[in-house]
């Protein structure tokens, strides 16, 4: 058996926002290529991996993330589904641990439509997984990948994406309602990201008090993007753009102390955010937080938080 093969416990991770109940999903990993970072070189990406004791041969966390408000389910971001990496598409396997299926989900909010966050759209004879979902993005994501002169075919890089992105969301073009801005789900507002995708979006989760920002690929190696958050990576569509959105929402947010959740953070997907020099550092969240206790107690009780 080869490592790739091991199992392990399902991945969930339930919290309360407020009333808000957020489930963090693990998907499984993708293969990565030290290559793929750019604006910093091989060798000291190696050195910082070296530093923290990482292996050479990085693979790709994902992380979906649902969320339950005022009677509705939310999913943000799709995953890989069984088109990708057979380590990944884990999505519903593990949201079936915590109760969640398919069915249960009514609208999708996508940070943006990457074949790692649309994959799971489509089963593995290409039939819509999600048959009667409102989807939700950006116009500007809408627009670059998917209208009938899609701006993506301009750049070489990505043009083999945005075949893989049309195939995926063509089945769902009746479902697609784009935003500009505002509350896209209730107590879920839109926060435009741009850089890493032109309509990259996060989602900001206020409930009485407490936030949580869901901030998509604001960074996909946390072993070098938050000690040097100018590494970007080579399928940015704008990468100096990501990396000023990046330093932006990594300022903001150790400032702030707010909670943030990212698709390619480790699992469960869940950190704040500290500096550290002129750079910054991740805060792990802490496992058996308040917050989750609540949850637990909810659910045994049938109480609510
Ligand atoms: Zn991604």
């Amino acid at each position: 058996m080869s490592r790739n093969e091991f199992s392990q416990v399902p991945g969930y991770y339930r919290l309360l926002v407020g009333d808000i109940e957020v489930i963090c999903v693990n998907d499984g990993s993708l293969s990565s290529d030290i290559n793929a970072v750019t604006g910093v070189s091989p060798e000291e990406c190696r050195k910082l991996f070296a530093e923290s004791f990482f292996p050479e041969e990085p693979r790709c966390t994902t992380n979906v993330f649902i969320i339950r408000s005022q009677g509705r389910t939310a999913l943000v971001d799709a995953g890989g589904g069984p088109h990708l990496d057979t380590t990944a598409g884990k999505l519903f396997e593990n949201a079936a641990a915590a109760g969640v299926s398919p069915k249960d989900i009514d609208t999708i909010l996508f940070t943006h439509i990457h074949p790692d966050h649309v994959s799971g759209l489509l089963d593995a004879d290409e039939g819509r997984v999600f048959p009667h979902v409102k989807i939700r993005m950006a116009r500007s994501e809408q627009l670059f990948w998917l209208s009938d002169e899609p701006a993506s075919k301009e750049i070489e890089h990505v043009r083999h994406e945005a075949e893989h992105v049309i195939r995926f969301l063509t089945p769902y073009a009746n479902q697609i309602e784009p935003f500009v801005e505002g509350e896209v789900f209730p107590g879920v507002t839109a926060v435009p990201l741009p850089g890493h995708t032109p309509g990259h979006t996060g989602y900001l989760i206020k409930s009485n008090g407490d936030e949580l920002l869901i901030w998509g690929d604001v960074v996909h190696w946390p072993i070098v993007q938050f000690r040097r958050p100018d590494a970007a990576m080579s399928y940015d569509v704008d990468p100096l753009q990501a990396a000023a959105t990046r330093r932006q929402v990594l300022e903001e947010t150790a400032s702030s102390g707010r909670l943030v959740a990212g698709m390619h953070l480790f699992f469960p997907g869940l950190t704040r955010v500290r500096r550290d020099g002129d750079a910054f550092a991740m805060v792990p969240y802490p496992w058996g937080h308040a917050d989750a206790i609540r949850s637990v107690q909810g659910q045994e009780t049938g109480t609510g938080k």
